[in-house]
């Protein structure tokens, strides 16, 4: 039987990292892919983190196909999908890295991406066996996971096991650690991708206006449209629990909808674009701490230990991130030779006290963010309206002081609404933040009439 000191299962970017860091650590690694390249079984593209770039010096170098995204806009349309109200920003001064300050992201097709990962890991040792699927644990006589079996029968020891398998891991499942999501804990996911000649896209939009946008309404939950190196995606989704609140049709249904609305149809016409590939995809989201993350033998990385973010769904850094964590914790767990699950512990505690554990800090309060406003077609009937007369006080209607009365009335009508937002969504978050509202502005009120007292106190004293 073949023997390793680790098992990486799945050639995604939480397997490729767990592979590379691994094998840069001294350790015998193989990695099983299912597909026959590692990225054929992957969502078609994705956007990086600029973070990516920060914490893995390595992807400056890479040379793949990409776009930076530089814009993010938010499109609000009404009943009859007419646009009411857009918004759109770039990346904020207060980023403190030059990648945050300079892009959102960079867009990138998976099958490039993916193969330059499994690249890596392969030149740092790892010996890559890609068409092949995983299709058990192996277990000691204590329910240790000691290895895996391949479709074909065959048996690979390895002291730890990286189950990097996605979101649907048949690895957590076989060694026990989760029977199935929780329907709040998984979405599905609908897209299409467009292929767009580049020439046409950098002359219609423009080399470097390159933006992703989501576009609300009271018809379906917030669809999009990420803009690839060559065409874009079109998606939408929801949490699998959710669907009869979010989706009173197939998703799919949905999807066709989208795409044969105004402003999508114009943008696909403009850019001549051509629907390439239809595909569905379930990825974790999750309202809550993710647990199991380790087992005697095993641990869990990347969406098969459910760490994309639970505000965006954003997985491809937390699922790098976590592969390397799980390799450092296999080297020193393989080297103090206790890899039980007392051992991999330690696992658990690293991610906990990393960015990941910072970012679940606030999932439920994220994710229900997300299932209260963006997932919930009906408040966008309340949102857009308020937002749509955000400039009526400047418009040449009517005088502009009869404009600004119009414009409070409808505040006023919305401001029931306005309220329960700060309080079901924003109070929370702000607690989160350690940031208490009232608190906040009492202290605020206070400063400002103590600024206004000295203020009043050195006119008196010029006088
Ligand atoms: C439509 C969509 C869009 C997304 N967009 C973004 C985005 O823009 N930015 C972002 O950061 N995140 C995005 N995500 C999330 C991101 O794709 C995931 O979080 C990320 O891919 C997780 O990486 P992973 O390595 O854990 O798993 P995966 O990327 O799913 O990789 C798992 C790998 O394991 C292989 N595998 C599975 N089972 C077996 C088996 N039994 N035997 C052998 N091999 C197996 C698969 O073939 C696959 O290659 C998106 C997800 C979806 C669905």
């Amino acid at each position: 039987m073949a023997k390793y000191d680790v098992v990486v299962v799945g050639a995604g970017p939480g397997g490729s990292l767990a592979a590379k860091t691994a094998c840069e650590l001294g350790l015998k690694t193989v990695v099983f892919e299912r597909g026959k390249k590692p990225g054929d079984k992957s969502s078609s593209g994705c956007g990086l983190a600029p973070r990516i770039f920060r914490d893995f010096d390595f992807t400056k170098e890479m040379d793949i196909p990409s776009l930076k995204i530089k814009y993010q806009s938010l499109h609000m349309l009404d009943e009859n999908l007419d646009e009411r109200f857009m918004m759109r920003w770039s990346p904020s001064d207060l980023g403190d890295y030059p990648e945050a300050r300079e892009f959102f992201q960079v867009d990138v097709y998976r099958r490039d991406f993916d193969r330059f990962l499994a690249g890596l890991a392969s030149e740092a040792g790892a010996e890559l066996r890609t068409g092949t699927v995983v299709v058990n644990a192996l277990k000691d006589s204590k329910g240790q996971v000691t290895g895996v079996v391949t479709e074909k029968g065959e048996k690979v020891e390895g002291d730890v096991t990286i189950a990097a398998d996605g979101a649907v891991s048949l690895l957590a499942y076989q060694a026990g650690l989760r029977e199935k999501w929780k329907p709040d804990e998984i979405t599905l996911l609908v897209d299409c991708d467009f292929q767009a000649p580049r020439e046409r896209m950098d002359e219609i939009i423009g080399p470097e206006e390159y933006g992703n946008q989501v576009f609300v309404s009271p018809l379906y939950p917030a669809p999009y449209v990420a803009m690839m190196p060559e065409g874009f995606h079109v998606g939408l989704g929801q949490w699998v629990g959710r669907f009869t609140s979010g989706f009173a049709e197939k998703p799919y249904e949905y999807l066709r909808r989208v795409i044969s609305s105004k402003p999508l149809k114009r943008f696909i016409d403009r850019l001549r674009a051509k629907p390439r590939e239809f595909h569905a995809h379930l990825l974790p989201w999750m309202p809550r701490v993710p647990t199991n993350t380790y087992g005697g033998g095993i641990m869990l990385v990347g969406d098969a230990a459910g760490f994309a973010c639970p505000l965006e769904a954003e997985g491809i850094h937390y699922a790098m991130f976590s592969g390397k964590i799980a390799a450092e914790v296999a080297a020193e767990t393989i080297s103090s030779g206790d890899t039980s699950a007392a051992g991999l512990k330690l696992y658990e505690e690293r991610w906990k006290n990393s960015i990941i554990g910072e970012e679940f800090s606030a999932a439920k309060e994220w994710a229900e963010l997300w299932a209260g406003i963006f997932f919930n077609p009906p408040q966008w009937s309340k949102i857009t309206p308020l937002a749509n007369n955000l400039m009526l006080w400047a418009s040449w209607a009517n005088p502009h002081i009869t404009n600004l009365k119009k414009q409070i009335s409808r505040y006023s009508q919305g401001l029931p609404f306005l309220m329960e937002f700060i309080k079901s969504y924003v109070q929370p978050l702000l607690r989160k933040s350690n940031v208490h509202l009232f608190r906040s502005l009492m202290k605020l009120g206070w400063m400002w009439l103590k600024t206004k007292k000295r203020k009043g106190i050195e006119l008196i004293l010029e006088e």
